[in-house]
């Protein structure tokens, strides 16, 4: 995969004393053979060896950095200039209904992006009116689907049903949604298991009778190279707007990212990360191309804890901890708050490298900002004496505890333990490591 052949990429150059063109002819080559493996298309690897071959060789870079840095800051800096530099957002400036059509294969992922689409926007304006509709007449089941996700997040319905004439459906939602006031339209339509013509008519014919605004290609990052096809065809049949890249977290190779983007040139606003409603993201190709390069998505999670770490409490906790002092409930409270500050703990979890990262999907959503609150509601009942020496806290003190935050001396007793565990942990950071997550997180 692309990540392992550029690390064996680096692996070569490392030693070496700055880059020539025989010391990157092999480095190149691998690249060349990565993005060819991970179904990238031919035209688009040769621009792309071509481009990081120029910038390589042309490069001085600084003192600081060994060759095998340098050529791996051109590789991921071209990357994001391929995928598109900067993320880019739904268009919605269109007189009411703002619509929204969503194209792409059977499976792609379209009835489900149709929901977390809608939920997103909800998220970041609860009063906009939102109107989904299915213009799947081939299949009942697609109908239901797309009702129980606007029941799901809280959007209305526009029902059709499969005696119905897609184009006639999406025009009377649109009717509909015009009259009734709605901000946004969703036209949900069906796909083929391949490209085929007829389903091209008909969306064009769609297309062309509610004119919308977006126009979304939905597309399996899984797909790879037919991904490069399946890309072209819709591209010729309609005026995209936009792509959305599902499935990204599979093992998708990435390569889609960067082909479709070529080929459409247009431009991916969003990538879906899960079945769940609040799998999708917008779109970032530097993380993407992190992502590509096999570093997790270390630039959002230093984003996150930059946003997050307050710089004093974590030098003080730092210094504490190198003292070999005690972690206090003190400390404790304000780890949980520079945590919700940072988007919470299964956020940060979700962003980390490989295995960590995936332990986050199996935790049920929520769980752990529940818990946290639930922990930081018995500290907040406590003297200032009882959080900084926790030993101090016996029978009596705990009921009195858990009758001030509404709870049971069982679950103080449970919080305490964990924060026993969590106080084991804190000593074995040493101050050292601390200082250098740190100076990660200044960048
Ligand atoms: P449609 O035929 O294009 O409408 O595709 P659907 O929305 O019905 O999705 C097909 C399948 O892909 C369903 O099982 C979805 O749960 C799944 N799916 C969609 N998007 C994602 C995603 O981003 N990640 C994962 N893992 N599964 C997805
Ligand atoms: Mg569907």
């Amino acid at each position: 995969n692309l990540t392992k052949r550029f690390s064996k990429v680096f692996k070569d150059i490392r030693g070496q004393s700055k880059l020539s063109e025989d010391n990157i002819k092999e480095a190149l080559r691998e690249v060349r053979l990565a993005l060819l493996e991970a179904d990238v298309a031919l035209p688009i690897v040769k621009d792309f060896v071509n481009q990081v071959k120029e910038r390589a060789l042309g490069k001085e870079f600084a003192d600081t950095l060994t060759p095998d840095q340098a050529f791996f800051g051109i590789v991921n800096e071209a990357l994001i200039e391929l995928m598109g530099k900067e993320n880019s957002q739904l268009n919605l400036a269109a007189t009411p209904p703002a619509t929204i059509l969503m194209a792409g294969l059977q499976g792609a992922g379209k009835t489900t992006t149709v929901g977390k689409l809608s939920k997103f926007i909800k998220d970041q304006d609860k009063k906009k009116k939102i109107l989904l509709v299915s213009a799947d007449v081939y299949r009942p089941a697609a109908i239901e689907q797309l009702k129980l996700l606007a029941e799901q997040v809280q959007v209305d319905f526009f029902p059709s049903d499969v005696s119905q004439k897609p184009v006639e459906i999406a025009l009377a939602a649109q009717d509909y949604a015009k009259k009734h006031f709605y901000d946004i339209l969703m036209v949900d339509t069906a796909g083929r298991l391949a490209i085929d013509e007829e389903m091209m008519n008909e969306i064009k014919a769609i297309h062309a009778a509610i004119k919308p605004i977006e126009t979304l290609f939905v597309v399996d990052a899984m797909l790879g190279q037919d991904a490069v096809n399946t890309a072209q065809a819709f591209n010729e049949a309609l005026p995209l707007t936009g792509v959305i890249l599902t499935k990204m977290d599979g093992d998708a190779r990435g390569g889609a990212a960067l082909s479709v983007r070529q080929i459409t040139g247009k431009p991916i606003k969003f990538i879906g990360v899960g079945e769940k409603i609040n799998g999708l993201e917008p779109f970032h190709p530097e993380r993407i191309a992190s992502r590509i390069l096999g570093m997790g998505d270390v630039m959002t999670l230093i984003e996150d804890v930059q946003k997050g770490i307050d710089e004093e409490i974590a030098k003080e906790m730092a210094q504490k901890l190198h003292r070999g002092k005690d972690f206090d409930l003190n400390d404790f409270k304000a780890q949980i708050q520079q945590m919700r500050n940072m988007g919470g703990f299964e956020n940060l979890l979700s962003k980390m490298p490989g295995e960590l990262g995936q332990i986050s999907k199996q935790i049920p959503e929520g769980t752990a900002e529940k818990a946290m609150a639930h922990v930081e509601a018995i500290i907040n009942s406590m003297t200032p004496k009882e959080r900084a020496n926790p030993d101090i806290i016996k029978a009596s003190r705990k009921k009195r505890i858990a009758a001030g935050a509404g709870t049971t001396v069982q679950e103080v007793n449970k919080m305490l333990k964990q924060f026993e565990q969590s106080q084991q942990m804190m000593k074995m950071f040493s101050g050292k490591n601390m200082q250098k997550l740190m100076r990660m997180a200044k960048g």
